[in-house]
């Protein structure tokens, strides 16, 4: 017998010795098998390997009871199936982020990044502090599927280009991979936005078959060998401040769990979140460094005109998703408030500290 196994037994026994009513129901012995597919290739850094560390920890921390095994981009569905393949049970759990599901559910978008919106630490804080979460969960309700924080970029990377950005000017016409609301942003700038699963971007940028292409940050894009296959790199990454990653479950298979196992991999979920993002912020340093210092990558800020003119626009696409319908508005009322909010306060710590340290 477990050591686990044998102190559960214990405990009850003595429960029942004190005359209270040992639990109708003991799963201690029943191993449960979960697939979780991604939307990221096999063991990417940090994106694939966080999916691959919370089906670790749910295994590690339910003692073996629950046991996730875990399927990259293509290996069990195509990445942007993932959300399909939760919601009718072909895999009991998935890896991405919202706004891949944008095709079918328009609002998602909301709790994976919006252009100009809210970083990391903000975004967090609305999800888990003020009502994010309850919105994310009404809207994926319909589906059978119950969305998780798991994981952040941070503040990303404007992206590769292999033609420079000198001007408003020089987006008209740009082929340029970007998903989600930045990707309309784009469009509106005269672009042309495409959206690719990231294991295709270097064969397109390198091709010609696309002029630029954002991924994530220094290290991501680093590990994609991005650097070879354009002439510059871009920031910030206006369109994608500190985007939420997800860890997706399917409702029917998260309700059969006793009630220990429910939290047990909700709180998996919360630790991965956390681990993502700090090990994005660790590792983006020495991946700058290693590219600007030993690549020689050309590095370069977009220009103030052409922020502005992105930020504009973004107002616009974002209005106009949170008109298309009353969830979107929903979504949007609380996101904007936070945001203000959030504002107002980073303005007077966060922000003024980075200015005067
Ligand atoms: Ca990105």
């Amino acid at each position: 017998m477990k050591r686990r196994d044998f102190i559960k037994t214990a405990s009850l026994g003595s429960l029942t010795a004190s005359g209270i009513a040992a639990p109708a129901v003991v799963h201690a012995g029943k191993k449960i098998k979960w697939k979780m597919v991604t939307t990221w290739p096999k063991n990417f850094p940090v994106l694939g390997t966080g999916a691959n560390q919370l089906a670790k920890l749910i295994t590690e921390m339910t003692d073996g009871r629950i046991k996730v095994k875990v399927y990259g981009a293509g290996e069990l569905v195509p990445a942007f199936e993932v959300f399909d393949a939760v919601s009718r049970g072909t895999a009991q759990m998935g890896h991405g982020s919202a706004y891949y599901w944008k095709g079918k559910i328009e609002e998602a978008q909301f709790f994976s990044t919006v252009p100009f919106g809210m970083n990391s630490q903000e975004m967090t804080s609305w999800l888990y502090h003020g009502g994010g979460m309850e919105l994310w969960e009404q809207t994926y309700m319909p589906f059978g599927v119950i969305p998780a924080a798991a994981g952040n970029t941070t503040v990303q990377m404007a992206g590769w280009f292999n033609k420079q950005i000198n001007s408003v000017d020089d987006l008209k016409g740009l082929k340029m991979r970007i998903p989600g609301l930045g990707g309309e942003v784009l469009k509106r700038a005269g672009g042309t936005p495409v959206n690719l699963p990231g294991g295709e971007l270097f064969t397109s940028l390198k091709t010609g078959a696309i002029d630029a292409t954002e991924w994530v940050g220094p290290y991501n894009d680093l590990a994609f060998g991005l650097h070879k296959a354009a002439k510059y790199y871009y920031y910030p990454g206006w369109h994608e401040p500190g985007t939420t990653l997800e860890a997706i479950i399917n409702r029917e298979a998260f309700e059969k769990l006793p009630k220990d196992l429910q939290v047990i991999v909700k709180n998996a979920c919360k630790v991965v979140n956390q681990d993502m993002s700090t090990e994005f912020t660790a590792k983006n340093n020495s991946a700058l460094e290693t590219l600007i210092n030993k690549h020689h990558v050309d590095l370069r800020r977009l220009p103030d005109d052409v922020l502005a003119k992105l930020k504009g626009l973004s107002e616009e696409v974002v209005l106009e998703l949170a008109n298309k319908n009353p969830a979107a508005k929903k979504i949007y009322q609380s996101y904007d408030k936070f945001r203000r909010q959030v504002t107002a306060w980073h303005d007077i710590s966060e922000k003024i500290y980075f200015d005067v340290r």
